[in-house]
């Protein structure tokens, strides 16, 4: 069986070593989609990483092409549904450790409430121990709204309880049993936007959720308040951020996803003031790298053995 990866780096060996029958093709950077269906013409399997698209023309190309695994738990970058429809399996990694980017979240909001990065390099800079310039806001007893409250969201409110704030959330899907667990109450967007001091989204990117924050839902935020992605870029409204941060609405803001992450250097975001950007890290830890390998030997595995695990959900595509 010829299987491609992209965007391989770690865990080669781990990855050759369960496949010893197999004809693996290996590349530690994206491929484009021309180079794609160049090399996966009559593979069977293509696994990506979030930078290779796998197009409807890739998959009509490559008429040998049963499954797809992006290592990743965004999938949007695969042309799913129409896979689908073609009889090819679409798997990603379900899960793989949703505190590992709850973390970052925090992460990102300390380093914007506390103004980690600019003081960083002030003293750095100016060689001087002056605080003046880094007034920053407390946690404590502040109201985090979550928007999506699924297994990163989730992961979201459980640290906020042991920051001691308060949790309102938004969800087209209501966990009850989360909502009691933790003692918070969903409410409609605009509320939750409403009431918040600082916002963190985590839904993934769909057609519903594309610029679910945009200028009219960032003028419904508290003025001085905080917002954080780490969902999908699209999900943001990239310009009405950048505006809101101009005008001095928002106090500031912690981005890990842009619009175009293959184009950063267009983001508007990167010129705005009060912001700090991370480059889609927020997963990327020591023991992700691991976890990820393993379940993408699992997936291929229960693939070969007719019932494959970790396909997409369904109701999102
Ligand atoms: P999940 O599927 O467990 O949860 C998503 C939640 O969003 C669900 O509760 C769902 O009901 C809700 N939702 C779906 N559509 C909605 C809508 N229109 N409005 C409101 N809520 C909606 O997903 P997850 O594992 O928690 O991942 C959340 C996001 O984080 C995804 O966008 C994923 O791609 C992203 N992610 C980013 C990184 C990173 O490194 N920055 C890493 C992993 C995942």
């Amino acid at each position: 069986m010829k299987m491609v990866f992209t965007e391989l780096k770690e865990h080669v060996d781990l990855i050759r070593d369960a496949f010893p029958d197999d004809e693996l093709v290996i590349f530690d950077h994206p491929l484009e989609e021309e180079q794609l269906i160049d090399v996966a013409r009559d593979a069977e399997v293509i696994s990506v990483f979030i930078y290779t698209q796998v197009t409807e023309k890739v998959i009509d190309s490559i008429p040998s092409l049963k499954l797809v695994v992006t290592r990743s738990v965004g999938f949007d970058h695969i042309a799913s549904k129409h896979a689908i429809e073609k009889g090819i399996t679409v798997c990603h990694v379900p899960d793989y450790g949703a505190h590992v980017v709850a973390e970052h979240v925090f992460a990102l909001l300390l380093a914007s409430a506390r103004r980690i990065p600019s003081a960083d390099a002030f003293v750095k800079n100016e060689r001087r121990f002056d605080f003046s310039n880094f007034l920053g806001l407390e946690l404590r007893d502040k109201t985090l709204g979550v928007v999506g409250t699924g297994k990163i969201g989730a992961a979201v409110i459980e640290i906020a309880k042991g920051f001691g704030m308060r949790v309102v959330a938004y969800d087209v899907y209501q966990n009850k049993s989360l909502a009691a667990k933790y003692g918070f109450p969903y409410l409609p967007l605009e509320e939750v936007l409403g009431e918040s001091d600082f916002v963190t989204l985590h839904t993934p990117l769909t057609p519903d959720t594309h610029h679910l924050i945009d200028a009219t839902a960032i003028s419904r935020m508290k003025k001085g308040s905080i917002l954080i992605n780490a969902s999908r870029g699209g999900v943001l409204d990239s310009r009405a951020l950048r505006d809101a941060l101009t005008s001095g609405h928002l106090w500031g803001a912690g981005i890990d996803v842009l619009e175009d992450e293959a184009h950063p250097e267009k983001d508007p975001l990167l010129d705005s003031p009060r912001i700090v950007i991370t480059p889609h890290s927020a997963f990327y830890t020591k023991e992700v790298l691991q976890r990820i390998s393993q379940l993408t030997i699992e997936t291929v595995k229960s693939y070969k053995a007719g019932s494959p695990v970790n396909k997409v959900p369904s109701e999102y595509l």
